[in-house]
């Protein structure tokens, strides 16, 4: 069989539809959003009703939950047109940190923990965090974890401190990971649980993220047995089956709005004269357009394959490296030159570029630093020997 870069015609169809739900009714609410970020959480649950009632909701997951059932190679050009709108994987219910944590607890979830958190989470009825990361400790090294799981007969007493929690405020639970005496471990914790304290939601460049990146203290926090996640000590593990298949879909969406970014500055090329010629007349642009349209070619076609290899089964974390390393980089090189080409337009909120601008730059740090990554690649293929 020869290669086959295309979709069937039913996932076209599907990608068609996503995207004309994004342009006719995600994106008219996006100025909405902009002007009080409070109201992106309302703003998101009434867009999910829309997308429930198009057939929409839960691309990413199995039919059984309730989702489209689709393969993960088929889910990328799907949740792309859903990522031209920074509220559009959310309307969906497909956005982070939600959508790996579903995939996580679909997996390793007992049928109890499945009824109490993951059930309410496909139906968009609460929201989720995983928290992982600590000001001084895990970061980009994970080995560093400082959160300590201490027993106490059956059950489990958390301690320490953890940060840039994303969706920590008003969630309704947390997947935290804690060094239990087994090794690390991810447990299920309850927003409510009184351990638990939200110390402050961090102020940060990005502010499109419902509940923001919560800084929390865990002190006395006190779970059962229940509460584990999969086994204990084999929190790595399961962190890294979230997060290959979780590095992937964020290149997904970022991917689309590095589309859409084009597609904004593309328009205002077409529109605007300087010095006796509109705008997509003069060389420097049509070079611009030209390198972001390459980087945006390659990004996908990166993507597509690391898809592909996973929905076939096979392992994929030199693929998911490479890809999130090149998709972080290149969109933010996308987002830059559309910025430039629409000039100030492009630096205000009339149209989002400078919002997107904003939003991707952490893209390069969350989900393992690039330079973990570069790290990761150079030494498998220098030590393995694999041909380039
Ligand atoms: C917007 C956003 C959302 C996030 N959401 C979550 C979340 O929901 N849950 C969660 O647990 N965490 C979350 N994080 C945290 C994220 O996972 C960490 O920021 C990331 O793992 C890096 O850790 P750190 O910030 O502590 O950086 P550090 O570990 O302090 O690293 C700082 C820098 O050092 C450099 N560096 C590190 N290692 C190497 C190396 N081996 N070689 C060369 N240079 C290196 C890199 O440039 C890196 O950026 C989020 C972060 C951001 C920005």
């Amino acid at each position: 069989m020869g290669l086959n870069f295309g979709h069937s015609p039913e996932i076209q169809s599907l990608q068609q539809k996503v995207r004309q739900f994004i342009d006719d009714v995600v994106i008219p609410r996006e100025k909405e959003a902009a002007a009080d970020l409070g109201r992106l959480e309302a703003i998101s649950g009434e867009l999910q009703e829309k997308a429930k009632e198009e057939g929409l909701f839960l691309p990413q997951m199995p039919r059984e939950a309730g989702g489209l059932g689709l393969s993960f190679e088929d889910l990328a050009p799907i949740l792309e047109e859903a990522g031209r709108s920074l509220l559009g994987p959310r309307a969906l219910n497909a956005a982070a940190p939600d959508e790996g944590n579903m995939h996580l607890l679909y997996h390793l979830a007992t049928p109890e923990q499945k009824k109490r958190y993951l059930e309410p989470l496909l139906e968009g009825r609460i929201r989720s965090a995983f928290a992982m990361t600590e000001p001084m400790g895990a970061g980009a090294d994970p080995d560093l974890l400082q959160t300590v799981a201490r027993r106490k007969g059956k059950a489990f007493v958390l301690s320490g401190r953890k940060w840039f929690i994303t969706g920590a405020e008003g969630a309704a639970f947390f997947i935290v990971l804690a060094r239990a005496e087994e090794g690390p471990t991810l447990f299920l914790v309850d927003g409510r649980n009184p351990g638990l304290q939200l110390l402050r939601t961090v102020p940060s460049m990005d502010r499109w993220s419902p509940g923001g990146h919560g800084e929390i203290l865990l002190e006395d926090c006190e779970v059962g047995e229940e509460a584990v996640l999969g086994k204990v000590g084999e929190g790595f593990a399961y962190a890294q089956l979230r997060l290959d298949p979780a590095r992937l879909t964020h290149c997904m969406r970022w991917l689309g709005a590095g589309v859409r970014a084009m597609e904004l500055a593309q328009a205002y090329a077409t529109e605007r004269m300087a010095f006796g010629q509109m705008l997509q007349d003069h060389q420097a642009i049509q070079f611009m357009v030209a390198d972001s349209h390459m980087e945006l070619h390659a990004a996908r076609l990166m993507v597509w394959h690391a898809a592909w290899k996973y929905a076939k089964g096979e392992r994929i974390r030199h693929e998911t490296s490479m890809t999130k390393v090149f998709v972080s980089e290149a969109v933010g090189r996308v987002m830059d030159r559309a910025v430039q080409i629409t000039g100030a337009l492009g630096i205000s909120e009339d149209i989002p570029l400078s919002i997107f601008y904003r939003e991707v730059r952490p893209f390069r740090i969350y989900d393992g630093p690039s330079e973990v990554h570069r790290a990761s690649v150079g030494k498998r293929a220098l030590y393995r020997r694999l041909r380039p």
